[in-house]
């Protein structure tokens, strides 16, 4: 598969969530095996081919403590990486556990920040630690489902978002898959940040867009409403913009 990867050029991504234990208790088989294992093997493997894969960590209230180490395993190797954060929606939990769960990520972060800052890295960090945001340019919808985005299934199935891959609007067998997937008015609705309420006047709208619309709908019934994770965007956006300054001047002096 790596061999075929490389010959196609396409990119890997490649969930890591955690070391050994810390990554199994949010990842195992249908039969309850962790998939820690098999995890690191294959990012070894595709290194060994020299194709690089993008890590991506997803964060939670189980997972956030341990933050710090994982990421230093990536940092160390070099690697890309990406962080998304997951919290239990809304219906799920009590307003207590979801609480719990948003200091335990933001303690995680902010454990996360003082690693780095003691250690900056060459390589900009800006979007690796903001989940769906970017800081790096202003735009008005934090992905690019229902506009230019498509999402295959092995029977040739075209769906919105991987997270919706059960629910293909179109195939690979009509002439322009892209245009039923922008006319699709059942599924997810990517709308435009200026149409979300409660994201309208806030600082950060056109690098947040206000995060992921299916999260959004999941946590709250609706589209036009700000991100469940609200807070932490908050929270840690000014961290990373200050971490990322503090690069450029490590970097800059070192250049000038
Ligand atoms: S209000 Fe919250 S979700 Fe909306 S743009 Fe600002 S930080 Fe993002």
């Amino acid at each position: 598969m790596v061999k075929t990867l490389k010959a196609l050029g396409l990119r890997l991504m490649i969930s890591l969530d955690g070391l050994g234990e810390v990554h199994d208790r949010q990842r195992v088989y249908a039969s309850g095996r962790g998939s820690a294992v098999d995890v690191l093997e294959a990012i070894e493997l595709a290194l060994s081919h020299n194709l690089i894969p993008d890590v991506s960590i997803t964060v939670s209230g189980r997972t956030a403590r341990d933050l710090p180490e994982v990421i230093r395993w990536v940092m160390e190797r070099d690697l890309p990486f990406g962080l998304n954060f997951y919290r239990e929606n809304e219906f799920s939990a009590t307003q207590t556990d979801l609480q719990l769960e948003e200091e335990s990520i933001l303690a995680g972060m902010r454990a996360v920040f003082a690693m780095i800052e003691a250690d900056l890295p060459k390589r900009s960090l800006l979007n690796a630690l903001v989940d769906r945001a970017n800081l790096s340019f202003a735009h008005l919808r934090t992905c690019g489902v229902g506009q230019d985005y498509l999402v295959f299934d092995p029977q040739g199935g075209v769906a919105k978002c991987q997270m919706e891959i059960g629910k293909p609007v179109a195939t690979v067998r009509v002439d322009d898959p892209l245009a039923l997937i922008r006319a699709d008015s059942s599924g997810i609705q990517n709308l435009s940040v200026e149409e979300k309420e409660g994201c309208r006047t806030c600082t950060w709208r056109y690098w947040c867009a206000g995060g992921c619309p299916l999260a959004t709908y999941r946590a709250t019934g609706h589209y036009d409403v700000k991100s469940p994770l609200c807070n932490i965007y908050r929270a840690i956006f000014p961290e990373v913009l200050r971490l990322e300054g503090l690069r450029l001047l490590r970097y800059a002096e070192i250049t000038v």
